[in-house]
């Protein structure tokens, strides 16, 4: 199952739960695309996108839009932020927090307004 679990009063959130056997970071989809963008030298990317993720980039000279990017340096990005949302991870798998749902407060301030969609 899905379940983004998040606060009414503060909007708190993180990762939908893991499960080993479907969703987690490291979905065999994912890491094959780092695979394949780790060696392309050079990918169009929409710059507002590159400008938010700070990844060294070179603008397309007929469209400003674009910009182009090094696959090592997209790659790093996403691992960055892949990094950040495991640190942010509070409870890994919807079997952890079934134990400790009738008594789990927001991380963030305390309120018990939480929900799972
Ligand atoms: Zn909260």
């Amino acid at each position: 199952m899905s379940g983004f679990l998040h606060c009414h009063d503060c909007g708190w959130y993180q990762d939908d739960f893991w499960s080993k056997e479907h969703y987690h970071p490291f979905r065999e989809s994912i890491v094959n695309d780092w695979k394949k963008t780790l060696f392309s030298d050079r990918i169009k990317m929409p710059t507002h996108l590159m400008k938010k993720l700070l990844v060294p980039y070179e603008i397309d000279k007929d469209e400003k839009n674009s910009c182009y990017v090094d696959g090592k340096d997209l790659v790093a990005s996403s691992l960055i932020e892949a990094a950040n949302s495991i640190k942010a991870m509070k409870i890994k798998t919807y079997k952890d927090f079934e134990k400790i749902k009738h008594k789990w407060k927001c991380p963030n301030c305390g309120s018990k307004s939480w929900d799972i969609d």
